[in-house]
């Protein structure tokens, strides 16, 4: 086919002739038919585009009957047109009426021809529209004229993208290049937000498709993929792979595919159909995003991801792009669009302008979803291909209420969802003033409201909430969010930050908790069967005492002169409080001994999440300074149900007898022993958990910063003794005869509580 026209080379400089010449949008998509149709020795070639309502337009033609033009619409289940766009793929007959998805349309005079290859019109991995070729004969096409095909549509996905052919259509069914969309994903953080897209990672967008000189091209790709391999060999070499915030392995699979001959052959061979080397790398990942979106394999998925990223990469070198995005520019209402990001990427925004967050990965206990949580912005993820639909600057709405995202909304949804915020605010700003009332319920007892925080950026929530200090400082995050071990001066640096805000307010600091789904990306770690019974908290603390002794005398060097609490997680068995409390003691002695001024007094406690030490009470809290209840880590153990697998976590009520026999038993024990008790789990966060809480005797509840309001409000119309008799036979009468829940949902409604 190399024929009298000259091959692929000429037609896409003839093509990029025919793109730049002042004509209309059909003039030029005519031409274009006409010229390819030569150049392939075709008898037709015509473009098919996909419109907002899902079928497929004859936007031109050479060979068919010009009046189809406009006329002929194609469902995407119909014909081997729609089979092209559906499955994204080309499809190659040299015989296309003995194929069973064959269906003719008889104004078109299709009939006649026999031999056909289509292939998709892709961009980002989506379908845009399909480009045909046939022939009367039964010919086969080569795989060069298939790949000269795509390299062509490639030029068409621009000029669709560019929304030039949207003067084309009728009203309604315009060519789908940005239509409504609505996707169902994971609800990462509470919250609504409205605003425009902005792509963590800018896409890259090429602007010179055609190559002037294949073999120069050829150089540069190659120039490119070896500096690609050399840095991944050297950040593998260095094992410094939190660098790029990433797991060893997703690197070793890097540079795995950075080897690949077949990866590196269909660079090779996109080029020499005589496009740019950017270009070429865009028509492979173009193609793979678009297997990835078929592929139901989460490991195969997985691995298409990797490709999709180191083609990302190659594009950089290439273009001499830094992986730097534009985070100055940020508009405000920004709405971030990533694959996934590292939760310290995320820290790196302005967090004024960021409102919301929509990743395609990420589930509920990711880092990334952590931070989210800290800077209150309202987060989904699992939304599938989300940074391939969307265009920045793009309207969106974030919905981390029931885990949605929908992108360009239609005026109709924006309203609804403005008057949902409208709503929200008004209910905020009823919480706001409650800000400075003391929390106490109409029978007078006092309830001490605290948060949880465990980051810098948690620290604003102190004032916002009037809360009376930290419950839980979960020492842990700062780790999680870091891309490398942070240093023992800044684990001091943090500390300090926080009780210099804090002031007079008490924080009450718990030791490393990592382990289980708590991973740390740059520490190596051991594959356990099941992690969260594996090493981890106090366990790996004891074992490696000296990570657990510097973290001890960074908090105790902060807290010089004041108030240090500081407590220890997954405290299964007495003796390894004893443990770790022998280590608070070394480090004061040593502290004392190197004349460093020392905190005025140091209350060391521990969490109660694991279930053993229901049956250690007496002896534990003899030892003890407080206590403070983990119900989210006490009922995963207590019922046998991973907190983390929606599946099974949501399938036991914690406001059934057997939790709240628990609760109540620990509270009663403590009141015994005289020892302070708070409850620091989610189930404090929730007015109804509160609610319980309170009736069983808790006086002081850690708290979600974001919970606080709500709670506030349920405590300040609440009768405590009232609840108290209440719950009290319901928790004894035997378990499952009554539910609980619906009884205390009875009791506030009737009381007019807010649950
Ligand atoms: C808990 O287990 O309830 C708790 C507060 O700790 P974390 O959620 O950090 O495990
Ligand atoms: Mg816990």
């Amino acid at each position: 086919m190399r024929g009298a026209l000259g091959g692929p080379r000429v037609l896409l400089r003839r093509l990029r002739e025919v793109m730049a010449e002042p004509v209309s949008a059909q003039e030029r998509l005519d031409k274009t038919v006409v010229l390819i149709a030569a150049n392939m020795v075709a008898e037709v070639c015509s473009v098919y585009v996909l419109r907002v309502d899902g079928t497929l337009e004859l936007y031109a033609t050479e060979g068919l009957k010009r009046e189809a033009v406009h006329l002929t619409v194609l469902r995407v289940d119909e014909g081997l047109v729609g089979l092209v766009a559906s499955e994204a793929t080309p499809i190659n007959l040299s015989d296309a009426q003995t194929h069973p998805a064959f269906a003719y349309r008889p104004e078109t005079g299709e009939e006649i021809y026999h031999a056909f290859l289509g292939v998709p019109i892709l961009r980002a991995g989506n379908t845009l529209g399909v480009l045909v070729v046939q022939n009367r004969a039964r010919r086969t096409y080569s795989e060069e004229e298939e790949e000269a095909l795509q390299t062509t549509a490639m030029v068409l996905a621009e000029m669709i993208a560019s929304g030039e052919l949207s003067a084309l259509a009728k009203p309604g069914a315009e060519p789908a290049v940005r239509p409504i969309v609505h996707r169902k994903g994971v609800a990462l953080n509470d919250g609504i937000a409205l605003g425009h897209v902005v792509l963590h990672e800018p896409r890259i967008t090429i602007t010179n498709f055609i190559a002037d000189d294949v073999q120069k091209e050829l150089k540069r790709l190659e120039a490119a993929v070896a500096t690609l391999r050399s840095d991944l060999d050297t950040m593998l070499e260095r094992g410094d792979v939190a660098e790029v915030g990433e797991h060893r392995d997703v690197l070793e699979a890097y540079r795995m595919f950075a080897y690949d001959r077949g990866w590196l052959h269909k660079l090779t061979e996109a080029v020499m159909t005589g496009i740019t080397a950017e270009a070429a790398v865009e028509r492979v990942q173009s193609d793979t995003r678009a297997r990835m979106l078929r592929q139901t394999d989460p490991y195969l998925r997985e691995r298409l991801h990797d490709l999709d990223d180191l083609a990302n990469r190659l594009l950089r070198q290439l273009l001499g792009y830094d992986h730097a995005p534009a985070r100055e520019q940020l508009p405000d209402n920004a709405i971030l669009v990533a694959r996934m990001m590292g939760p310290a990427a995320l820290l790196d925004y302005d967090r004024k302008k960021l409102r919301g967050l929509v990743l395609e990965e990420g589930g509920p206990t990711s880092h990334v979803a952590i931070v989210a949580r800290a800077l209150g912005i309202a987060a989904v993820g699992e939304i599938e291909n989300a940074t391939g639909i969307v265009e920045p600057g793009d309207a969106i709405i974030v919905d981390g209420i029931s885990g949605e995202a929908h992108i360009r909304p239609s005026p109709d949804m924006e309203a609804a969802y403005i008057e949902r915020v409208r709503l929200r605010a008004r209910r905020q700003l009823q919480y706001l003033a409650l800000r400075d009332r003391p929390s106490v319920t109409r029978d007078g007892e006092a309830i001490t409201l605290m948060i949880n925080a465990g980051l810098l950026v948690d620290l604003p929530h102190i004032a916002e909430t009037g809360a009376a200090g930290i419950g839980l400082f979960r020492t842990e995050l700062q780790f999680m969010v870091a891309a490398q071990f942070p240093r023992a001066s800044e684990q001091f640096a943090l500390y300090r930050a926080i009780l210099d805000t804090a002031g007079a307010r008490p924080v009450t600091f718990r030791t490393l908790d990592i382990g289980g789904d708590k991973v740390l990306p740059y520490m190596r770690n051991v594959e356990e069967e099941n992690p969260a019974l594996g090493w981890r908290a106090i366990r790996l603390g004891l074992d490696r005492p000296g990570l657990l002794r510097s973290q001890l005398r960074a908090l105790l060097r902060a807290a010089a002169g004041r108030e240090l609490k500081v407590m220890f997680p997954m405290i299964a068995a007495v003796q390894e409080f004893d443990a770790a409390k022998q280590l608070v003691e070394r480090e004061l002695t040593h502290l004392r001994r190197h004349g460093h001024k020392l905190p005025d007094r140091v209350e060391v406690g521990t969490m109660v999440e694991v279930p053993a030490l229901l049956f250690q009470l007496d002896e534990l809290l003899k030892r003890v300074d407080f206590l403070s209840v983990g119900s989210n880590d006490m009922l995963q153990f207590l019922y046998a149900a991973d907190r983390g697998n929606a599946r099974v976590s949501e399938r036991f009520d914690p406001l059934s007898a057997p939790a709240l026999r628990a609760f109540s038993m620990i509270a009663r024990k403590a009141s015994e022993h005289g020892k302070p008790v708070t409850l620091c789990g989610e189930l404090a966060s929730k007015p109804i958990g509160a609610l319980a809480l309170i009736a069983l005797g808790y006086r002081v509840l850690s708290l979600a910063p974001s919970a606080v309001g709500p709670v506030k409000a349920m405590i300040l119309d609440l009768d405590a003794r009232e609840a108290a008799k209440l719950i009290a036979p319901l928790v004894e009468s035997p378990a499952g005869s009554v539910a609980i829940r619906e009884k205390l949902e009875a009791f506030a409604a009737t009381r007019g509580l807010a649950l």
